[in-house]
């Protein structure tokens, strides 16, 4: 019985390779398709890729010189709004004033070692001009107006 199937495969094989003799464009057809599997593969969607670029650092592009001016949360700075312009409660070290016609409400900017948010806008905050928020008046009063660098932060 053994014999019998060893006898049919040998014979199957030995055909087969009488075939490929017989017709090379069939040999070398099947061994296209090999090679067309392997490129599949390797473009396939488990294939091995070039890792991505990390994910590039904050770009910082400079804006330029700003006159810098601090306000708090009180009815003198804020004309006894709670919150800022944007619906947030505005937070020191984060809630920054802008001109939002051209630094939009989440505008990240960098002045000093500090990124801000604008969140805010002032009828005073035109141009270059940023208003920082202070958690209280004195601080606000202490910091003054300055000049300084502004930095949009991008992502
Ligand atoms: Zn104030």
């Amino acid at each position: 019985m053994h014999k019998i199937m060893k006898k049919v495969l040998l014979m199957a094989a030995v055909l087969c390779l009488s075939l490929m003799s017989a017709f090379p464009a069939l040999a070398l057809g099947a061994v296209t398709e090999i090679v067309d599997d392997t490129d599949y593969v390797n473009s396939g969607p488990g294939a091995e890729q070039a890792p991505e670029e990390e994910p590039a650092q904050a770009q910082e592009v400079s804006l330029g010189m700003f006159t810098v001016t601090g306000y708090c949360g009180c009815d003198r700075c804020s004309s006894g709004n709670n919150l800022t312009y944007s619906g947030t409660v505005p937070t020191p070290n984060h809630t920054i004033s802008a001109d939002l016609t051209h630094y939009p409400i989440g505008t990240k900017l960098r002045i000093g070692d500090v990124v801000y948010t604008v969140e805010d806008k002032g009828s005073s905050v035109k141009g270059n001009v940023v208003d920082i928020f202070y958690a209280s008046h004195e601080e606000a009063l202490a910091k003054g107006t300055y000049k300084a660098e502004v930095f949009l932060v991008q992502k």
